[in-house]
């Protein structure tokens, strides 16, 4: 019989070194270039670490000297400032939506360098699909020529377990238990981190966009899928597997679309792209699948495309709404095509989520909202373990 297990060794030291890596990092990010004696001012480390952190850093390729020194007031030993070397090291971006995969390569600043659409036309066998965005990945690296990956994040809907790498069901695409960390790894031969798509966002948000400095946030992400997640301070909460922020079958009051689970009026169903897309094709405003089709229609003056897009907006923020009342976020940030592109449907959105609550922004990502979703997952695991994950080792 198993003996009862020993209380696991504690550790401080290597976590605090882990934190304070970080946080000197991300001081860089936000506040480059910077001086180092700033960053110490910054985040209360002392100068002799902040300077050892910064030539661990500079020598991992991840940092540089900024080339112009700034003389210190009264002092003649100059404070060269430093900044994110972002000329050597990319990161992969993968995200996967119902019917199309976007790659991309992302900067140290989740910045999009370059990204691409692979549109599925019908096939979302899971190996197959992973096999061409590792392909397509590949090709990205070729246009960009000395770009070095430090690895690969993925970003999807539906139930994602962090932890394994592996989407654990995702309807839509027809998934189940699907590995893509060992799938794409093996393509890539490189570290692959795997992630809900709401949850990559509000990272995204938290380390590059709008979100940045919020003590709390919610991110709703509306497409096909409709997810939802939050972060207090820099931890976004995941909970068993991964579950949290499943809101897909939460009732809508007056809703009238029937869902693949049984029932009528479920949130993901009454605002995915595809209903407001067969809503419109029935309308006549519109023929194809594309939802963006919808949005031209609107912009052209179509009245239906513009009911359409506001309804769903509105709709999107009476959800919003239900969630506030629940999470009390400091900030909320919508990924939602019409809040995105239109004023009238951002307006419509915060009407519903009714006043005297928290500011909601549209993404901060704009079209290069999908792209930077993956990338965000792998730039959020460098940002909280530098070190770890430095380039020989990530
Ligand atoms: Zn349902």
């Amino acid at each position: 019989m198993p003996r009862t297990a020993a209380p696991p060794p504690a550790s401080p030291p290597r976590d605090r070194r882990r934190t304070s890596a970080s946080v000197v990092l991300r001081s860089v990010l936000e506040h480059g270039p910077v001086a180092r004696s700033t960053i110490a001012r910054l985040t209360g480390l002392s100068p002799a670490s902040v300077t050892d952190y910064c030539a661990r850093f500079t020598e991992l390729g991840l940092i540089r000297e900024t080339r112009a020194p700034q003389k210190a007031k009264g002092v003649g030993r100059p404070h060269v400032p430093v900044d994110l070397d972002d000329s050597r090291f990319v990161v992969g971006g993968v995200h996967v939506a119902v019917p199309y995969t976007t790659v991309a390569l992302l900067d140290l600043r989740g910045r999009v360098v370059v990204r691409r659409e692979l549109k599925h036309a019908g096939r979302t066998e899971p190996r197959a699909l992973l096999a061409r965005a590792a392909a397509g990945l590949a090709a990205l690296l070729d246009e960009v020529p000395g770009s070095r990956p430090l690895g690969v994040g993925v970003a999807v809907g539906g139930w994602v377990d962090r932890d394994t790498g592996t989407v654990v069901e995702h309807p839509l695409l027809g998934w189940r238990e699907v590995p893509v960390r060992e799938l794409l790894g093996a393509h890539t031969g490189l570290p692959v981190h795997v992630d809900g798509h709401a949850r990559a966002l509000v990272n995204g948000e938290r380390l590059f966009g709008r979100a940045r400095g919020s003590r709390s946030v919610l991110h709703l992400f509306v497409g096909n899928v409709v997810d939802a997640a939050f972060a207090t301070g820099d931890e976004v909460h995941h909970g068993p597997r991964s579950q949290a922020g499943t809101i897909a079958h939460l009732p809508v009051p007056g809703g009238t679309e029937p869902c693949g689970c049984g029932r009528t009026g479920c949130l993901q169903v009454e605002l995915s792209e595809r209903t407001l897309v067969r809503r419109a094709r029935a309308a006549g405003v519109v023929d194809g699948a594309n939802p963006m089709d919808v949005l031209a229609a609107a912009r052209r003056g179509d009245p239906v495309a513009v009911r359409l897009l506001v309804e769903r907006a509105r709709l999107t923020g009476r959800a919003a709404a239900l969630l506030l009342d629940v999470l009390n976020p400091e900030s909320v940030v919508v990924t939602e095509v019409g809040a995105l592109y239109r004023e009238d449907c951002l307006a419509a959105l915060r009407e519903a989520v009714g006043p005297q609550r928290a500011p909601v922004v549209p993404t901060s990502f704009g079209d290069g909202v999908l792209a930077v979703a993956g990338g965000s997952v792998v730039l959020d695991v460098l940002y909280r373990d530098p070190l770890s994950a430095s380039p020989e080792r990530i």
